[in-house]
């Protein structure tokens, strides 16, 4: 045995994979019959995809997506075998055997990705699986409606892909009221009637709460999975994933007059405990948030951001402390019981996938996972200081 090593990172992210296995089962069980998968791009919106895909595939989870092929490949090892990972960016030009070679089924987005596969099935004297993406109003992926057209008319050009889905992507799935939910909807339908027979997959996490009319066969719940809002301005049914606890690196007093952080634009009105913390927009902690109020907490009590934020840290107004609350080492939550991802979001004027998936690589993660039964979570490995 040696002695634990001091704890050498500026911020602490906890994710409670307990609560992404509940989002998991609360989606699901809003979709009735229709399979519930998990999108996992961008290393599972920050929080670290190894450590979510085998929570959510003992969960009873067999549908995975991932962005890039490269993050597929990363994933494969830590979801089982028969379990299928679908590559949203489909085939870059040159890398359909890899995505073969590593159990990868593309969505194709394109004719010429279509042609490309089919061209792998020949070659290989087989059917090669994948999903069809249909562009129904986003112009982002997705076949277009002139190449729809194409293979409606010219159906051999899907010889040798074995369809495992079609599907397409909603604009606006957060905003209920939008007409452009039921227009996407409406193309959807009419474009799959000119294909061959396959499950079909349209909603995201909004669209799960848009009701059972955009279920089809499979839903790919990202943001919900990780506590975010699915809906504006609607309760969220989901809880809450993360939370982002920060070290004081140093406090001071500081005397009427005196100004904080780069540009000095905050100046004190009368004496001030100034804390710094040690996170700053290198750490994902948005620029935007200097000036704002946004506050921090110790316990109950907030501490507004003071000053601008700096590269490696944000000095906070911690004058509602008695002296000595606060000490280096001190962690502080930025995100917790008192303030949401979304929250936090909404004061940076973003929104929470973005805080979410540019959370910092110097941060400490420790995944922990409360068992349903348990009463309290329970610490079942703690992340390694990078
Ligand atoms: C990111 C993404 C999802 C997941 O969306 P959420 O809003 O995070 O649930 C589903 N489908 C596609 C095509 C995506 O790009």
């Amino acid at each position: 045995m040696h002695s634990p090593l001091p704890d050498l990172s500026g911020a602490t992210l906890t994710v409670d994979l307990g609560a992404i296995r509940d989002n998991w089962r609360t989606l699901r069980g809003r979709l009735g019959r229709t399979a519930c998968a998990a999108v996992l791009k961008a290393d599972a919106y920050g929080l670290g995809a190894d450590r979510v895909a085998p929570v959510l595939a003992a969960a009873g989870c067999r549908h995975f997506f991932v962005a890039h092929l490269e993050e597929g490949i990363a994933l494969r090892p830590h979801v089982p075998e028969a379990a299928e990972i679908s590559v949203l960016h489909g085939l870059m030009p040159g890398c359909e055997d890899i995505a073969l070679a590593h159990n990868l089924t593309p969505v194709l987005n394109s004719l010429e990705q279509v042609e490309a596969w089919a061209a792998l099935a020949r070659r290989r004297e087989t059917r090669l699986p994948a999903a069809l993406q249909l562009d129904t109003g986003m112009s982002r992926m997705g076949l277009a409606p002139a190449e729809l057209d194409r293979i409606a008319a010219e159906p051999h050009r899907l010889d040798g892909i074995d369809l495992r889905l079609v599907m397409s992507h909603l604009a606006c799935a957060e905003q209920p009221d939008n007409s452009a939910n039921g227009m996407q909807r409406l193309r959807f339908d009419v474009a799959r009637r000119r294909l061959p027979a396959a499950p079909a997959s349209l909603a995201n996490s909004s669209a799960i709460f848009l009701g059972p009319t955009f279920h089809y066969d499979l839903a790919r719940p990202g943001a919900a999975l990780y506590g975010l809002a699915p809906t504006i301005g609607a309760p969220n049914p989901l809880h809450q994933v993360v939370r982002l606890q920060a070290r004081v690196v140093q406090t001071r007093i500081i005397a009427a007059g005196d100004a904080v952080g780069y540009g000095l634009h905050f100046r004190a009105d009368g004496p001030r405990r100034i804390a710094t913390l040690a996170v700053g927009y290198a750490d994902g902690f948005p620029r935007s948030l200097g000036h704002r109020g946004a506050a921090a907490y110790l316990g109950d009590v907030a501490l507004p951001v003071v000053g601008a934020v700096s590269m490696d840290s944000i000095t906070l107004d911690a004058s509602a402390l008695p002296e000595g609350a606060l000490r280096p080492g001190t962690l502080v939550d930025l995100i917790g019981p008192h303030r949401s991802v979304d929250g936090l979001a909404a004061e940076a004027g973003t929104i929470g996938y973005e805080i979410l998936s540019r959370f910092g690589r110097r941060f400490r993660r420790d995944h922990v996972d409360a068992a349903p039964a348990a009463s309290s979570p329970v610490l079942v490995l703690e992340g390694v200081p990078s």
